[in-house]
């Protein structure tokens, strides 16, 4: 590969989100684990293009190898990360009507990568891509299928990193349950580290209900709500941005404030936590029946791995599957894996880490094995 002259190679990942753009520098061959690369995690507000360029900008005086970019969807078309051509950014393109939030940001930020560093390679990992394993039952929706409107998934190379921890920490081939629980949220049916279920389907919008987003929702109240006069911006914007946690507390959508405001007797603020909650064990629940049995739960991402009375609330209805937390070790303020279960299901807390998964991704792709 043309990358491997040097002996070490830099990876720099972009991993651009609807209001952040993470960005971290990783080195090949990994000494040890990721604290031996340089990880860097910044929030830019103003614009993808210019929040790329900024980052690229810290980068002057070091060698940049190869970049990784994260996209969310790569519909049918993308099964596996993608080096970047003309081909592949028109493919990007067209997916964005099934992720208009979302994919435009991604293309700003290898727009601006190709600009500034026109001899770097870049890699597209796409986020839908792991759940390809999803059996045809979990994959359709009960619609006809010459519309082509099936489930996607997505929070994929969150998983994928967690699957492997999974793997390494308690051995394989177990059948497990992963909560991503961040601004977006959504679980996952692993068996044996592949993706047998997940909560989000075409959209990010199914499953979980979110910081903002409303997930699962009757078709019908979509229909009664075009019916009652909204448009589709509107409905976009309220399904997206005004539900979940914030439009049922019509507070916030942060979970230590939401907590903060039911202990002060907050009636709305409890009822939203409770809600998150019960549609998170709900889906536990599921995905039990889809795996014929579990052998662990684990939680990541930003409220899965800091809210310990979320997982406590989630967890609370749970334990005659066998998933019984050890209060004590849940509510260590301590950073990092452990496990917090005392049950026969082990329960663990997992911190993700998508920007290594990234440049791994665009390392082994540009190797040329997937
Ligand atoms: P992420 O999308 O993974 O960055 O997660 C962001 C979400 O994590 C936000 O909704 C935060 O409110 C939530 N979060 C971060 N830290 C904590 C914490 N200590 N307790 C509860 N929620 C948290």
């Amino acid at each position: 590969m043309e990358v491997a002259v040097r002996e070490d190679v830099n990876v720099l990942v972009f991993n651009p989100g609807s209001s952040s753009l993470k960005y971290a520098l990783h080195r090949f061959p990994e000494a040890g684990d990721a604290a031996a690369n340089e990880v860097i995690v910044r929030v830019e507000p103003d614009g993808m293009a210019g929040a790329a360029a900024a980052v690229l900008g810290k980068m002057q005086g070091r060698t940049i190898d190869a970049v990784g970019c994260r996209v969310v969807h790569g519909g049918s078309t993308f099964v596996e990360p993608a080096r970047v051509t003309d081909a592949v950014v028109d493919d990007i393109r067209a997916l964005s009507a099934l992720a208009p939030l979302h994919n435009p940001l991604a293309l700003a930020v290898i727009e601006t990568v190709q600009r500034s560093l026109p001899a770097a390679p870049i890699v597209a990992v796409f986020d839908t891509a792991f759940h390809q394993t999803l059996p045809a039952v979990a994959a359709n929706y009960a619609l006809p299928r010459d519309l082509q409107v099936r489930r996607y998934g997505f929070h994929g190379i969150s998983y994928s990193y967690v699957a492997g921890r999974i793997a390494e920490l308690l051995g394989p081939g177990l059948r497990s349950i992963v909560c991503h629980l961040g601004n977006g949220a959504s679980v996952c049916a692993l068996d044996g580290g592949t993706s047998i279920d997940t909560s989000m389907g075409l959209t990010p919008m199914e499953g979980l209900m979110m910081g903002t987003r409303c997930g699962d929702l009757d078709p019908g109240a979509v229909l009664f709500l075009l019916r009652r006069g909204m448009n589709e911006p509107g409905l976009d914007d309220l399904l997206n941005h005004r539900s979940g946690l914030l439009g049922v507390s019509s507070r916030t959508s942060d979970v230590r404030e939401l907590e903060e405001s039911a202990a002060a007797g907050d009636d709305r603020a409890r009822l939203a936590l409770e809600m998150f909650a019960y549609r998170a064990a709900k889906y536990i629940g599921a995905y039990a029946v889809a795996l014929e049995g579990l052998d662990a739960l684990v939680f990541t991402a930003g409220i899965g791995e800091h809210s310990a009375s979320m997982r406590r609330r989630i967890c609370r209805r749970l334990s005659f599957l066998g998933i019984d937390i050890d209060e004590s070790l849940n509510q260590e303020q301590r950073s990092g894996e452990r496990r917090i279960s005392a049950g026969r299901v082990a329960v663990w807390v997992i911190p993700t880490n998508e920007e290594l998964e990234i440049a791994r991704a665009t390392m082994r792709t540009l190797e040329g094995h997937h």
